[in-house]
């Protein structure tokens, strides 16, 4: 049997239970077999990118109804590439010469409520096609004027993104987002990395639209991208240039497209009763725990998701919401739990990616530690201003491990 039948063994790693979601920061998504059986059919094998990626124009346009579509290496590279082909259209010479502009309009606007990091910055990706970024309104604020007197200056595109972590007030809506860009002929492009929502965007007339193949489709990293033929084309030609640097292997085009295919047909209903079973077991098992409130929280971009609230209440379980998150995470089996609001003293369980018997472990590791932290007394040590210095004193925690 190969030894990498087993990679934890052999690379001594961690095993994860993840009640997060889908993250980066631990490997995505669990490939579904579908996905799994295209990448191993197709990575022994020679095949033309081409006529791959025409294929995938064929698959992607017919399941999002988009006059065309290709893959890329993630959404963070879609969003660059899409920005570059808005700038350059499909002139070889130009694409050769990002991030160089030129003389080309290279203005590119994003609302600032829509600045956000997914693992990286929203406006980097943007500004490394060489676009100039225009960011519009403030924090909490955008109004039509806002978008209106940055159009007038002049622009090649404008990003709209839709996910958990944009804010989430005094924001313009999509639909008027795209009529008024189109107004001044200014493609938008939007960014649902981690939505489900194949359709709104599409039929609201956005000129290309980003998708993460390896958040909830199951499939391997990757970025499928939908819309209008000229700017997906000139998405694809970027691998002539600037995405030569975020280049895709065949084993990502046809994972995702395996994945898209799978997820046209996917089974909402079980998943629902299966998480519904989780739910009940969490809430059951960690509302007899002193200093725990917990409530069943519904996911603010409307993803059907419904995951548990957890606010925890330090003067009677003697640990930080912050900690219990951290020694969850650094328990043998980890951890991982969706940890948006812990410097408010709550997180969230997403049980999404689990089954009943990891449910259960989650449920079993959170009651350990926070007894452990009432027996030991060393919870509550760690401030959140502490948690901050720490991260910036100590980005590359992870070489801790490195011996
Ligand atoms: C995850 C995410 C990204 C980045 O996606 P990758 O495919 O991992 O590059 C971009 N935008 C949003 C809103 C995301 O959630």
């Amino acid at each position: 049997m190969s030894v990498y039948k087993d990679i934890f063994k052999h690379w001594n790693l961690d095993h994860v239970i993840n009640a997060s979601g889908t993250m980066s920061s631990i490997g995505a998504s669990k490939v579904k077999p579908e996905a799994l059986d295209a990448i191993v059919g197709v990575l022994p094998e020679f095949v033309s990118m081409e006529q791959l990626q025409a294929r995938a124009s064929d698959v992607i346009s017919g399941i999002f109804g988009t006059e065309a579509g290709c893959v890329t290496a993630c959404s963070a590279s879609a969003i660059t590439t899409g920005v570059a082909a808005a700038i350059t259209g499909q002139d070889l010479d130009a694409i050769e010469k990002l991030p160089d502009c030129g003389d080309l309009e290279n203005r590119v606007i994003v609302p600032m409520g829509h600045m956000i990091n997914y693992g990286a910055p929203i406006p980097q990706a943007i500004a490394l096609a060489g676009a100039d970024v225009v960011s519009i309104g403030t924090a909490a604020m955008c109004e039509t004027y806002h978008l209106e007197a940055a159009l007038r200056e002049g622009a090649a595109a404008a990003v709209y993104v839709v996910s958990h972590h944009t804010v989430r007030e005094g924001e313009l809506p999509m639909d008027l987002f795209v009529e008024i860009c189109h107004t001044h002929d200014v493609p938008v492009i939007v960014d649902m990395a981690a939505e489900y929502d194949m359709t709104s965007p599409i039929e609201l007339g956005a000129d290309l639209v980003i998708y993460s193949g390896h958040k909830f489709m199951c499939g391997p990293t990757s970025g499928i991208v939908a819309g209008k033929r000229d700017l997906v084309q000139a998405t694809y030609l970027q691998n002539r240039g600037i995405g030569r640097v975020m280049k895709m292997g065949k084993e990502s085009i046809v994972g995702a497209l395996a994945a898209l295919e799978s997820w046209v047909n996917h089974d909402f209903d079980a998943d629902t009763a299966r998480e519904e079973e989780i739910l009940a077991l969490w809430l059951d098992r960690l509302s007899d725990i002193d200093g725990l409130a917990l409530s069943r929280h519904q996911d603010w971009t409307g993803n059907p998701i419904t995951r548990i609230e957890v606010t925890v209440d330090p003067s009677k379980s003697l640990i930080y919401a912050w900690e219990l998150a951290d020694r969850l995470a650094g328990r043998k089996t980890r951890v991982i739990v969706r940890d948006d609001y812990v410097e408010d003293g709550r997180f969230f369980l997403d049980p999404c990616n689990l089954n009943l018997e990891e449910a259960a472990s989650v449920a079993d590791a959170i009651s350990e530690e926070i007894h452990k932290a009432i027996a030991n007394g060393d919870g509550c040590k760690c401030s959140w201003s502490d948690v901050k210095r720490a991260r910036a004193t100590d980005p590359l925690d992870f070489l801790r491990d490195v011996r």
